[in-house]
């Protein structure tokens, strides 16, 4: 019978792997809880409404990317193409934000149809970052802050380059749209087919475009920041000012908007040109009309998203992992198959109980001294832990250093075993 196989787009993470993804999920937890944010979960299934009402129906994500189906009562629902909306759904019905600031964050799978390649997947990852009911330029700082930081503390700062841009208001994106729209329409032929279309429903969108001559064509077009208001401006200046007392560098680019209707002014984007085409590993910004969009108060909002499937690929490619990220157990304790076997498993027990956070194997299943010994070693283990004929005779047990050939091997008692294995873990 043919096996089945995963579905195109969704990845399985093997062990290898997920050592690495947990030592990137703690470091990001562990930054974020630095800074006092805290972690939401929400279902990974929500009504399709919320992200059509959300994401806004001429996007990309809802006109082709969603998994969107009616379950058994004929409701429409669809696997969650991102986390913003989600989180905001979750605030307002729990009414976490009425009169009050949040900072919070979450991790976990998204869902999107695109054409699967590296660093693009059906099923991916991100990491988001959502505040909400902080106005000032402070607070979109601190969350470019925090992105710094984790490319900073993860060792890979020096590839990712900061853009930042505001695209200010609703009415000034509206007036730049139309003067856009003005500059391009003699020029249609000359779009790339995908412009063309957005010339009619979300211009802005053509600054985005990958396309060389759509770009060469933008050269001469009007400008962004001609169209901001005075206000916004200052908002924008005030980021830049955090940034540059932080001493996070930046690009201002002038063409970078998102994808998604509800953010103005801040938008930013983390790229690297270490993953070829799908070089954005993180973006977020400002989004002050989401809330109101899905029916709560009007509420100041900033997030980010960043890619977790393209940041490993990053820190893989720039081998950035630290050595230690798989390495084996601590210590494999040799087992016989028998009588002696059952009670030596109440010793391996004790050794957990006393020393927690230690990694500690314990043989399976019998096999030859040599046998175990092959074992031990492939686990990677630092030390075997041996309990042969004499040891058993005098309840002792023997040590052995697999990986150090500076250090010697050595019995001691059982009592003293713990003790002697925590100071020979400690050192390097
Ligand atoms: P792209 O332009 O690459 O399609 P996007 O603008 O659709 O990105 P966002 O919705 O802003 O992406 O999502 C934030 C981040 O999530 C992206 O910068 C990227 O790192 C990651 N991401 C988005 N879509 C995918 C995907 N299909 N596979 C893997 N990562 C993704
Ligand atoms: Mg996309």
């Amino acid at each position: 019978m043919a096996k089945i196989t995963a579905i195109r787009g969704m990845n399985d993470n093997l062990p290898g792997q997920t050592v690495r993804w947990q030592y990137l999920e703690s470091t990001l937890a562990r930054i974020l809880t630095s800074y006092n944010y805290d972690e939401i979960r929400f279902p990974v299934l929500e009504r399709t409404e919320l992200f059509k009402r959300s994401i806004g129906e001429v996007t990309d994500i809802v006109e082709k990317e969603m998994y969107t189906f009616d379950d058994r009562n004929g409701d429409s629902l669809t696997l969650r193409p991102e986390g913003t909306a989600c989180c905001v759904r979750a605030c307002e019905e729990h009414g976490l934000l009425y009169n009050q600031t949040q900072r919070l964050w979450y991790m976990g799978p998204m869902f999107r149809y695109e054409r699967p390649q590296k660093g693009r997947l059906r099923q991916f990852h991100q990491l988001g970052v959502e505040t909400f009911g902080m106005q000032g330029p402070d607070i979109d700082a601190e969350v470019i802050l925090i992105s710094a930081r984790f490319w900073r503390e993860l060792g890979i700062g020096e590839h990712l380059t900061l853009q930042l841009n505001t695209i200010g208001s609703a009415v000034n994106r509206r007036d730049y749209g139309a003067a856009l729209v003005e500059y391009l329409s003699n020029r249609k032929s000359e779009l790339d087919e995908d412009s063309q279309r957005r010339l009619e429903s979300n211009p802005l969108r053509i600054l985005d475009s990958k396309d060389p001559n759509t770009q060469a064509l933008l050269d001469d077009a009007p400008k962004l920041h001609d169209y901001i208001d005075a206000e916004s401006m200052a908002h924008f200046q005030g980021v830049c000012d955090i940034l540059d007392a932080c001493g996070v560098s930046y690009e201002i680019n002038q063409r970078l908007v998102r994808g998604l209707d509800y953010y103005c002014n801040t938008v930013f984007e983390w790229v690297t040109d270490q993953l070829g085409a799908q070089g954005t590993v993180c973006a977020g910004g400002r989004y002050d009309g989401l809330v109101k969009q899905l029916g709560g108060r009007d509420t100041p909002a900033v997030g980010f998203a960043m890619g977790i499937e393209r940041c490993t690929l990053l820190l893989e490619t720039l081998n950035a992992y630290p050595d230690n990220v798989d390495a084996g157990p601590d210590v494999f304790v040799m087992l016989p198959d028998d009588k002696v076997g059952v009670q030596l498993m109440a010793l391996v027990e004790g050794l957990r109980q006393a020393l927690p956070g230690v990694q500690c194997v314990a043989n399976c299943g019998g096999g030859s001294f040599k046998s175990q010994m092959k074992r031990a070693d492939k686990s990677g283990a630092r030390f075997a832990v041996i309990v042969g004929e004499r040891e058993l005779a005098d309840n002792t047990v023997l040590i052995k250093p697999l990986r150090d050939a500076s250090l010697e091997q050595q019995t001691v008692s059982r009592e003293n075993m713990a003790n002697a294995l925590q100071a020979l873990l400690a050192q390097q």
